[in-house]
């Protein structure tokens, strides 16, 4: 079947091949050494690092969608280092462990510029470095925590900028101080989920897309079950983003929430007399983070989080078209650079954040089932992180004690999210007393006390979590 490119967001309809097809539903009793459930990012990372590994194991993955149709195709593109989360990644993983994963994650741009370069594969990797700002005088200094807990480790990935310094790197006049971060780099989203499954391929994974997992038996071996099929494997590993609240053991762990991105058409004279062409990544310090981005071809890409929280179980049909707050997209382009305000958006859409309390994702098997893995929580994150996950995962699931096997984000599944409907009606009050928040912030106004209580039940996101313990 040929791959549906209608219905898709851009970058996805960008980079689907004219002639590509879908790989066939899983039909019939089928074996495999090891299942993967969930071709995205995260999957077919760890079906690669798994045939790294054991050049001989038969792996498959069953995907409800098209390898990439979930976040992964259609995300904002930033590869960000992980050393704003440097507080939770060293709560959860002690000190060395945090220095270890924060170096590991810190070179996965370069890291992902090299495999692709290697592959043939153009994923339009340019290093443009981020810039985390703050854009009203609550914020300033947001980050002066992190900074403090790196400098006590000789570690300073970060430069301190102030206001004249970040509107001459980016023409925003909206910045009033952040900090830069010279590694992170931006990559077309399409390119890599697609690039990836190309790689996928060629190295002898199979792969079943249009099948979504519809039951999964827990014995040894395990059965994913399928519409029109079944395939036993001697293990299976779950990574299925927000989709994994359909397993009962994760339900609690994960909260959903959607981000939403648009992207103008070209506009390289505008950027260039903006001073905006070819620079640094952005975002702001709001708990609902808003953030900047340019393409390689010029067109101007915004984004901002906190959008549709999901009820329960996922459907995935849910996070199809356009996104429904382009108005608030709007508005964040309007504080950031008013120039643009009026650039028409040539497409817009939105997509599923698994977001962990601490915003670090998490990994293990299920309890009483070692022989099936899980791998959620990357929380915004996942560019960078899911090439990591794949070492963790493939690790874990060939029974390999090494660095990543055993480092602190392997752990039980978190229980920090109470049953629907308390879990809905809970996260639409945070949401709101968040919204509150981030609003009265700019107007140099104290929400009160019960308000910042509730928004301070935020899970992390781009940064660290303000409740960040387990
Ligand atoms: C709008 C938006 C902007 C973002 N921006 C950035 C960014 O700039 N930088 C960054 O690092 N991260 C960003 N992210 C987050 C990033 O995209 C994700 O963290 C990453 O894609 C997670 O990869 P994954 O493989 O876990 O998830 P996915 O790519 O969602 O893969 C999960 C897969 O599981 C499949 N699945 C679900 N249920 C089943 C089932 N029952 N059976 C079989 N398969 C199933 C889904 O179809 C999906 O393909 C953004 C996300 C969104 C939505």
């Amino acid at each position: 079947m040929k791959t549906r490119i209608a219905g898709r967001g851009p970058w996805l309809r960008e980079a689907i091949l004219p002639d590509e097809e879908d790989e066939a539903p899983l039909a019939g009793e089928q074996r495999a050494d090891t299942c993967i459930v969930g071709g995205g990012m995260a999957g077919m990372w760890t079906a690669l690092e798994l045939k790294r590994r054991q050049p001989a194991l038969d792996i498959a993955i069953v995907e409800a969608d098209i390898l990439g149709g979930g976040a992964s195709g259609r995300n904002s593109g930033m590869v960000l280092s992980q050393w704003a989360k440097f507080q939770a990644l060293e709560s959860f993983c002690g000190t060395e462990g945090a220095i270890r994963l924060g170096h590991a994650f810190g070179c996965s741009a370069t890291a992902l510029d090299a495999f692709f370069r290697e592959e043939g594969i153009d994923i339009e990797f340019r290093r443009d470095g981020w810039i985390w700002g703050a854009t009203c005088m609550r914020h300033i200094g947001s980050w002066r925590g992190i900074l403090t807990a790196l400098a006590k480790h000789d570690l300073a990935p970060f430069r301190e900028i102030d206001a004249a310094t970040i509107t001459a790197m980016t023409g925003s006049r909206a910045f009033l101080a952040g900090i830069h971060d010279p590694t992170a780099a931006t990559i077309h989203p399409g390119k890599l989920a697609r690039g990836l499954r190309r790689v996928v391929l060629k190295r002898g994974i199979r792969v079943y897309e249009n099948s979504p997992m519809t039951r999964l038996d827990r014995g040894h071996p395990a059965v994913v079950h399928t519409a029109q099929g079944e395939i036993r494997a001697e293990r299976v590993i779950l990574t299925m983003n927000a989709w994994s609240t359909s397993i009962p053991e994760l339900r609690s762990a994960i909260l959903v929430i959607a981000s939403e991105d648009a992207v103008t058409a070209p506009v390289p004279d505008l950027l260039e007399k903006l001073g905006y062409k070819e620079k640094p990544l952005m975002g702001d310090s709001q708990l609902f983070v808003t953030g900047f981005r340019t393409t390689k071809d010029h067109r101007f890409n915004p984004g901002v989080t906190g959008g549709v929280i999901g009820f329960g179980g996922l459907n995935g049909a849910r996070f199809e078209g356009r996104s429904l707050r382009e108005h608030v997209i709007r508005d964040c382009v309007r504080r950031g650079y008013p120039e643009l305000a009026d650039v028409p958006f040539a497409d817009s859409w939105f997509g599923p954040i698994d977001r962990t309390r601490s915003g670090l994702p998490l990994f293990g098997a299920l309890p009483e089932h070692p022989h099936i893995f899980y791998g959620y929580g990357f929380s915004g994150n996942g560019v960078a992180t899911t090439p990591i996950a794949g070492k963790i995962l493939a690790g874990l699931a060939l029974g390999e004690k090494d660095e990543w096997s055993t480092c602190g984000l392997v752990r039980p599944p978190e229980r920090w999210l109470p049953p629907e409907p308390i879990r809905y009606i809970g996260a639409h009050m945070v949401r709101a007393a968040i919204a509150r928040k981030d609003r009265l912030d700019h107007l140099d106004q104290d929400p009160g006390p019960i308000v910042r209580s509730l928004a301070a039940l935020a899970p992390g996101g781009i940064t660290t979590s303000r409740v960040a313990k387990h």
